[in-house]
């Protein structure tokens, strides 16, 4: 199987979160890869959640051409933040094929980590994005206040050297927040990761989120082995179900697939800062 990366301007789609090293993925990733190519989702950002899956994710990377990676502690797993952490993670963030810090976050709908440990790891990574000059791929759920007050001085710190609101900051992941999260967040530099839980709301309730204005911030993702699009929710996620995705935002939008497809990869390729001349052979 040839996992080289397309040839621009291919259509083609790019799934910017998933985590491919998960158990549910050890048995079948190439044929998991393989089908994802033959719909078309033909690059993929795989972020970690610890330091054992950031090394993960970028072993996976250089395996596999077409998959890049991120490097970070979830907010979940705050609690394994360690005394040498930050050090190993600011060494692997200097591969080659790492793209972002990531994921990172707030998580206050799961208790597994205190919101003020959580807070600590979160601006520890934020400064490493910083210094390492990468996006952030940020998780958040139930914490957007406390969130953007983080952000908003972080952004203060890094502003001196990058105000343009044209250079990302980063990705909310699985973007599910309101039309005044989603303001802040366009406002502030970051783009927006659409995965398939949209495929489950009513066309009203996304409706505000996909208005013309935000082409240039949209992202595709699956979150794959979680989140997975009607219809096949209930089972495993993967790569391959990017397209359900896309159809659902196509129906809303009226905007065609292929359009769609250069729109959200072009996107991927400038938040990310991905390789255009596709030479990663
Ligand atoms: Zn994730």
């Amino acid at each position: 199987m040839d996992y080289a990366l397309p040839d621009w301007p291919e259509t083609f789609w790019i799934d910017t979160h998933c985590h491919l090293y998960m158990e549910p993925f050890q048995d079948d990733l190439p044929e998991v890869l393989s089908r994802a190519q033959h719909q078309g989702v033909k690059v993929f950002v795989v972020p970690g959640i610890d330091l054992e899956t950031s090394r993960a994710a970028i072993e996976l990377s250089e395996r596999y051409p077409a998959v890049f990676a991120a490097v970070g502690i979830h907010p979940n797993y705050a609690t394994r933040w360690g005394n040498n952490s930050l050090q190993e993670l600011r060494a692997l963030s200097t591969h080659p094929k790492v793209v972002a810090i990531g994921e990172i976050g707030l998580d206050y709908f799961r208790d597994y980590a205190p919101p003020d440990l959580q807070k600590t790891v979160l601006k520890a990574q934020l400064e490493l994005a910083g210094e390492r000059n990468l996006p952030v791929i940020l998780h958040q759920r139930n914490s957007f206040d406390d969130l953007r007050a983080i952000l908003q001085v972080w952004g203060q710190t890094i502003g001196a050297s990058s105000t343009s609101i044209t250079s990302p900051r980063g990705v909310f992941h699985a973007f599910d927040g309101s039309p005044d999260d989603l303001n802040w967040a366009t406002q502030h530099g970051f783009y927006v990761g659409l995965a398939g839980a949209i495929t489950y709301r009513p066309h009203e309730r996304i409706q505000p989120l996909i208005q013309p204005l935000l082409w240039d911030r949209v992202v595709l993702e699956t979150d794959s082995p979680y989140l997975t699009p009607i219809p096949h929710r209930g089972k495993r996620n993967e790569p391959a179900y990017v397209p359900f995705i896309a159809e659902k935002i196509s129906a809303i939008s009226n905007i065609p697939l292929p359009t769609l497809a250069n729109m959200t990869s072009m996107n991927a390729i400038r938040l990310f800062n991905l390789p255009s001349s596709w030479s990663l052979h």
